[in-house]
This record gives structure tokens, sequence and C-alpha cells, in this order.
């Protein structure tokens, strides 16, 4: 019946022929419908294409550690205090009452999926994270480097992001918890940050020592905690854009003779990267630099090794993905935004300086791109909205961002439309429910694999994972990395429907549609 369908179930099994539930997997026969398009004369003739799929999910969900570069900073120390004190159903007084510990800004954690609907038309919606096997943030053992060796309750301090009531509850566990030391060339972020890097390798060019380490770190992390499985994310400074030069990042191998060599463009979030490929071990890029250099790129997929990127989504920009999709599907023509931003926690000190601004310029950039070009009605080959940048620092408002931003667009006949926002973004409580999504997300996506299946039986042998480069996590970054060649999607509905569809597929289930024809037609 009907009657609680809202109110109790949470969780779901498909009952489909084309899906089968093992103790080990779900393997599930999916139909991919897609719109094959050419040019005949002057009109495109559309031909509606069908591509069968077997998906297979691996159930078994591994014990699985996170590890951050840049643990001790803003980022790494709030997500790591608000995963423990979730996972220990934490609460604390705050000026408004009680606070409980929650996940909110979470897509995986906080939001649901449209399961379908009931026999008389209710939508049945269900969370997201039931939808897969996924792991629990709870569950996350957590880990990581910084080039500042405080420990976690102080650095934590520094950060002036948390309610003292709430810290008290976490310092004695964050006490315990020191990052390792990490890989510090001076020249990749600004010179102002030199008086925390008490905690740094030795050498200050790369070097094959300093892969060699972090890969001994990581795999001392999982012996250490008895871990199936270990994701890493960057949450460290902004460095400046790496050259790129023929030669020397260009390809896998020239980039590993580069660090052989110690070239001075080789970043130490490359050496990160390549560490982590090299041991197998997934990398998310969560700033805005160049990491992924073509070499990288290529030595991933020569190892078939998960990496993800670049420069979380978290504020100015998640909120531009979503208006400027809107406007300009609306028929509303966009011709300007200025963005301004002003803050005062230390990753705005590193931006003052100018090579590091420019990363997180260009990262800011581009995400307009695809939604002015897809409209072909509003904007001419090739034409644009004016789009400007502008971020300064201003310690007094911390971590507590100011994003300003002007949309002016023309309407109907010559009119206008100027649309103001004043956006305050806690910064790092808006960043890190996107670190727990990047990397549930990315743990999820290396238990799936897929094959074309061409009718018969489905050889094991034939099974593969997705490409290397995960551009699934599309949502949670404002300068998505795509497989080589392929488009980069920015707008924020498209981002968040590619993510739910693929999780649906590997289930069995059509993409969400939003027809509604059962409440339409008589
Ligand atoms: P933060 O400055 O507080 O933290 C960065 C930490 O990285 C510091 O503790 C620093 O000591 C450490 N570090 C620097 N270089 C390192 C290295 N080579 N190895 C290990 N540790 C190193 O900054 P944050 O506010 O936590 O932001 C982190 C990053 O995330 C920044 O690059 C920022 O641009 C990016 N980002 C943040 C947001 C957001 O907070 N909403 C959004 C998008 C991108």
């Amino acid at each position: 019946g009907d009657g609680h369908i809202n109110t109790t179930p949470k969780t779901f099994v498909v009952n489909s022929p084309n899906v089968v539930y093992t103790d080990e997997e779900i393997r599930s026969k999916y139909t991919y419908r897609t719109t094959l398009c050419t040019v005949e004369g002057d009109n495109y003739v559309a031909v509606p294409k069908e591509t069968v799929y077997d998906f297979k999910v691996d159930r078994k969900v591994p014990k699985t550690g996170m590890m951050l570069v840049g643990w001790g900073g803003n980022n790494g120390t709030t997500v790591t205090a608000g995963i423990l004190a979730n996972k220990h159903k934490y609460s604390w007084a705050t000026k408004e009452g009680t606070q409980e510990a929650n996940y909110y800004g979470s897509v995986i954690m906080g939001s649901t999926i449209k399961l379908g609907i009931t026999a008389k038309g209710k939508d049945v919606n269900v969370p997201f994270h039931n939808v897969l096997p996924m792991v629990h943030p709870n569950d996350l053992v957590i880990g990581g480097w910084d080039i500042s060796g405080l420990p976690l309750d102080k650095a934590m301090d520094r950060a002036k992001v948390l309610q003292p009531t709430m810290k008290e509850l976490l310092r004695e566990e964050m006490s315990k918890m020191a990052p390792l030391p990490s890989i510090y060339y001076p020249d990749f972020i600004a010179a102002n940050q030199e008086n925390r890097a008490d905690n740094v390798l030795p050498g200050s060019k790369a070097c094959m020592e300093h892969v060699e380490q972090i890969r001994k770190d990581i795999r001392e992390f999982k012996a250490a905690n008895g871990l199936d499985k270990i994701i890493v994310l960057w949450t460290a400074n902004t460095e400046r854009y790496a050259d790129l030069i023929d030669g020397v990042n260009d390809t896998a191998d020239n980039l590993l003779k580069s660090i052989e060599a110690g070239h001075e463009e080789v970043s130490p979030s490359t050496i990160f990267a390549v560490a982590c490929i090299l041991e197998g071990t997934p990398f998310i890029n969560g700033s805005p630099q160049n990491t992924f250099v073509p070499g990288a790129i290529e030595l991933a997929e020569r190892h078939g090794a998960f990496i993800g990127g670049d420069d979380f989504k978290s504020g100015q920009t998640k909120m531009k993905s979503a208006l400027t999709d809107f406007l300009i599907n609306a028929g509303i023509k966009l011709t300007s935004i200025a963005s301004y931003n002003h803050l005062g926690n230390n990753d705005g000190y590193n931006l003052s300086s100018q090579k590091q601004f420019r990363s997180k310029e260009i990262s800011k950039s581009n995400v307009v791109d695809d939604m002015v070009a897809a409209n072909s009605v509003l904007y001419k080959e090739g034409e644009h909205p004016d789009h400007t940048v502008v971020i300064k620092y201003m310690p007094a408002v911390g971590d507590d961002k100011r994003a300003l931003d002007e949309y002016y667009a023309e309407i109907f006949c010559g009119g206008h439309q100027t649309i103001s926002l004043f956006n305050v973004c806690e910064d790092s409580l808006l960043a890190s429910p996107l670190i727990i999504d990047l990397v549930v997300i990315t743990e999820m996506m290396t238990r799936i694999q897929w094959k074309a299946a061409e009718g018969g039986a489905v050889a094991e042998k034939d099974f593969k994972h997705f490409h290397s480069v995960l551009s699934v996590l599309s949502y949670m970054l404002k300068a998505p990395l795509t497989p080589p060649g392929t488009p980069v999607v920015n707008a924020l509905a498209k981002q968040r429907a590619a993510l739910t569809n693929i999780f649906r597929a590997c289930v069995g289930l059509e993409p969400e549609s939003d027809m509604t024809l059962e409440h339409k037609l008589f």
C-alpha cells in the first residue's frame, strides 16, 4: 500500500530482469539512449541510438582512509573536526541553542534522489547515500601531511572556523593528530607562507626521494590502520602554475625524467599526484593550479589510477554555475559578470600574491563557457559575456569570505536585468562537505566496472573501470578535469544529473526524466 511510504524506508532493492544481486556484487544490464546527429543539406538528421552496457558494482564497502595534503589548514582541520563530531554524535551549545553535528552541504549525505513513484503517483525519495553501497564518512580514517607541524587541535584554533564549545569536545582527540612532514618548494606558494613551513622533508626541488617518501607514508598509514584503501586529496595552498614545457612535463616519461633531474617546473602537488598514481591510490586536487600537467594525466592512464580535479566549487562559482545555467536557459542574454571577493583567511593571504592569484583567476574564469556555447540563439559564434574576477585579502573577515557579484543581462527588446548578489561564504564550512563527497564518490568509482554488451554472455575479463580522469566529480569542482579531448560541463544541473544518472544506471534504473506524464495525460 501507499500509506507510510514517505516516512519509513530509506533503502531499496531493484526488482528487474536486468538487475542481479549477489553477496559480492550488483550486476545490471543498462540501455544507454543517445541521439546521433548528422548534417544533411541545411538540416540535422537526429537518429536515436542505443548502447547496452553491463555494470558491475562491488558491494563490499572497504575500510577507507582519507589522507589530506594541507591537513593542518582551514579545510583540513574543519573537515576532520566535522567528521569526528558526526562519528561521536556530538552536540554543543551555541548562542542559538544546541547544535548537533550534521553533514549539511554534502550532496551525498545531505540530499535525496527521486527513486520513483508509488502506485498512487506519489514521489518516493531516498537519501543519495543509499543509491549504491558507499562508504559512510563517519568510518573514514583520517590522516595527512602539512608543511606546518602544528597538531590538529592547535591548527583548528589557528583556523578560527569552529565554535569554541564544539572544539572543546574534540580537543583531546585532535591533539593526538599531527601532520606528516611534507614537500616544500618555496617558489610554488606565496613567500608569505614561509613562516609556517616548519615540518618539511629535506630538499627544495623535485626528486624521486620525495615521490618514494609519499608512497611510503601512504603504505604505512594503510598498514597502521588496517585499511583496504586510501584516497588522497590536495587541500593545501594554491600553487602557481607550472610552465608547460615540451620535453619536461608533456609526457609521462618526460615528467618522470624531470623529477629525477630535479627540474624546477615540477610542483609539490604534481609530486603527490605522481606518488599516488604509482601507488594506485586515487588523487584529487582541490586547488586551482595545474597539478595535472599532460605528463601526469598520461601516467595516470598508463597505470589505470584515478585522478580528479581541479579546485573545490563551494561559494561564488557554485552560485555562478547555477545562475548562469538558469539565465541562459531562460533565454535571457547574460552580457557581463563582475565578481569580487574579499577574504581574510590563510588562503586569502596566499592568494594576495600575484602568481597564486593567477591560478585562481584562470580556474574561476572559464566556468560559463559551455553554457554560452550551447546557446546559438543568444550568442554568435565566439561571442562571450564580459567576465572579471577580483580577489582581495582583508584579514578582519577571516574565513567568512564575501563574494559580491553583478550579473547584467539583456532582456526583451532592449531592456536590462541587473542581479546583484552578496554571498557570505563561510569558506571552510562550505568546502568540508565537498571534500567528503569527493572522497566518497571517488572511492565508489573504484568499485564500479562496465562492459559494452554486444549480445551474448559477458566474459569476466572484459570488464573495465571508468576512465582514469573522474569527470563525474565535476559537480564539486570549479574547473573540472575531463579525459583528454572530451568536453567540460560546468552547468550545475547537468553535473548533478550526470552523477545521479550514472549511479542509477549501476542499479539498472532509468535516468529521472521529470516528465511526470502520469499526472499530465487524460
Ligand atoms: P589554508 O591555507 O588554511 O590551508 C592550506 C594548508 O596547506 C596550510 O596548513 C599549509 O601549511 C599547507 N601547505 C601548503 N603547502 C603544502 C604542501 N606542499 N604540503 C602540505 N601542506 C602544505 O587554506 P584552506 O582555506 O584550507 O584552503 C585550502 C585550498 O583549497 C586552497 O588552495 C584554496 O584555494 C582551495 N579552495 C578552498 C575553497 C574553500 O575553502 N571554500 C574553495 C576552493 C578552493
